[in-house]
């Protein structure tokens, strides 16, 4: 059963795209709950992938995965990042999850023998989801954010969905619009109309903002305030201006310096408790840190998927990016994060001596044989000469690879997904994922979510988490090949990190008395670092960083 009253916010976007709509509904959510509600979100994607799983992370960012195995969009990890929860499949949705649901229902005759539609059935489906994802968080609000823009075709369907809901609890359904309000630098005025007409499409489709969240290089006067509210109907005092910030972090604290939270609660009529004090003391520290650390650590980044036309779009590895600020700002250091480029030291190995300029280094997830070379030349470089390394999922593989060939001697070490003829597969396909993979069962099939994971006594892994057990999110289909493990640990190479029964090599490190810091995960930690909780492999990864700069 749905709570009697609970209310879902509608987070919409107006004029472009990326105008952080993903970061509002985070921070919105975060300054609710600390008003004492209990805030679940939900991510709309109007896409027709099922999942975010299936495209390239140039395509479309980050795929965060979630505890229970979805592969969503990176607005998840922004949610359970801002707002400290876990989230499931039900708060994420495709338009393409959608229609698979309202066909295999016809496909059962639970449609008793109606003609289905695309109106009223799919919204009604987006509708049942979006409650369920209420019942199941027993919320006291739901944020929906609806992605894309306005206007669109693309996410017509579910702003139909917002409006029947609307109809049907009046009282219950409320929406911001996060706009964008260009100042073109030959006119040098901010320009309302963009938004206007923005706010008039959003009528088109039935649906009136009560909240305009105003994004613009800078704050919004009160001429442009009196602007909107006349030609978008909101009242001049719920029109929020959200200027660019250094960190996205500040966003919840400038939202409560325009008293965001008391307005929603205001609008949603809903008791506005007072702020929980110590949680939102903890979250300034956290955004003084961001802005006070002046001492910077070199971190290098080596990847494959930066890169879309002339641009750099480190979205690709959002998590890991915020990871490892949190745990360099928790120790007072400044990361500076350095995009390279593994296919440069494939074309110039001589580059690899650049990478002495660092004070760490960082492999992150990665799928197909493109750079893969070059990362394990920068693998071996990091090892000799005592850099920290930190492999996270592709990066443990490679280090198992590399150490493989370089300390064992098995010169065409690797893994099955580079070379399937490789004499010593190192890595290799999972059983179980043999069969997928024969029928071209990709979607949704790798070894996805959470897994238990024993440590081993003594070793960095166990003196980082300080606990023996552990549970971290997985996504991948390769795994280190048993039959190398004796030999490998036999040449100092420590597997630390096991599945319970013992099969699976989780971790992979060499202790600290060979090397600062050189260690690998077949899971993804970067998906468990939070804000006020940083990830404790990061956090040990860091400290080596300080200690080799020092
Ligand atoms: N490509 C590797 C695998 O499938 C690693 C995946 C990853 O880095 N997420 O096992």
């Amino acid at each position: 059963m749905a709570k009697e009253n609970t209310k879902y916010i509608f987070v919409v976007g107006g004029v472009i795209s990326g105008v952080g709509k993903g970061i509002t509904s985070s921070s919105i959510g975060l300054i609710l709950k600390n008003r004492g509600l209990n805030v679940t979100a939900i991510k709309i994607d109007p896409y027709i992938n099922v999942d975010a799983g299936t495209m390239n992370p140039t395509e479309h960012g980050e795929v965060f995965v979630l505890g229970d195995k979805d592969e969503t969009d990176q607005d998840m990890g922004n949610y359970e990042r801002f707002l400290d929860i876990n989230l499931t499949r039900t708060n994420y949705m495709t338009t393409g999850r959608v229609y698979q649901t309202v066909i295999e229902k016809e496909r059962n005759l639970e449609y008793k023998g109606k003609c289905v539609e695309v109106v009223p059935h799919i919204p009604l489906e987006v509708v049942r989801r979006i409650k369920k994802a209420g019942v199941d968080a027993k919320a006291d609000v739901v944020i929906v954010e609806v992605g894309g823009t306005v206007g669109e075709y693309q996410n017509m369907l579910f702003l139909e969905a917002a409006r029947m809901l609307k109809i049907e609890q009046p009282h219950n359904v409320f929406f911001i619009m996060v706009s964008y309000l260009p100042t073109p630098s030959k006119v040098g005025e901010m320009k309302t109309k963009p938004t206007q007409h923005a706010s008039r499409l959003l009528n088109g489709s039935g649906i009136q903002a009560d909240i305009l969240i105003a994004r613009a290089d800078t704050p919004l006067d009160e001429k442009r305030k009196e602007k909107l509210a006349m030609f978008c109907n909101i009242p001049a005092d719920k029109i929020i201006s959200a200027p660019d910030v250094d960190s996205v972090y500040d966003i919840p604290i400038n939202f409560e310096k325009e008293k965001l939270s008391e307005k929603l609660c205001e609008i949603m009529n809903v008791v506005c408790k007072k702020p929980d004090e110590k949680r939102w003391l903890a979250w300034k520290n956290f955004t003084k840190k961001v802005h006070n650390s002046k001492d910077t650590l070199k971190i290098a980044m080596i990847g494959k998927y930066f890169e879309t036309g002339d641009f750099i779009l480190s979205d690709s590895y959002l998590s890991v990016i915020e990871a490892v600020k949190y745990s360099a700002y928790s120790q007072n250091k400044k990361p500076i994060i350095s995009w390279l480029n593994a296919t440069d030291f494939e074309k110039s190995p001589a580059k690899l001596k650049e990478l002495k300029n660092y004070d760490g280094i960082i492999v992150p997830g990665g799928f197909g044989s493109r750079g893969i070379e070059g990362i394990i030349s920068t693998i071996k470089f990091a090892r000799e000469n005592k850099i920290p390394y930190f492999g996270l999922c592709y990066g443990m593989q490679l280090l198992v690879i590399e150490y493989a060939r370089n300390i064992l001697g098995l010169k065409d070490a690797n893994t099955r997904e580079v070379n399937p003829n490789s004499k010593n597969m190192v890595i290799d396909v999972m059983e179980e994922q043999k069969e997928l993979l024969k029928n071209n069962l990709y979607g949704g099939s790798m070894r996805l979510g959470n897994y238990e994971c024993v440590l081993g006594k003594g070793t960095v892994a166990e003196n980082s988490y300080g606990s023996k057990e552990i549970i971290e999110r997985h996504r991948h289909r390769y795994e280190v090949n048993n039959s190398f493990v004796e030999s490998l640990e036999k040449k100092g190479l420590v597997f630390s990190g096991k599945s319970p029964n013992g099969k699976l090599m989780e971790i992979a490190e060499l202790p600290k008395k060979d090397h600062p810091f050189f260690l690998g995960t077949q899971f993804h930690p970067e998906f468990l670092a939070r804000p006020l909780t940083p990830h404790p492999l990061f956090t040990a990864f860091i400290k080596a960083c300080i200690n080799k700069k020092k």
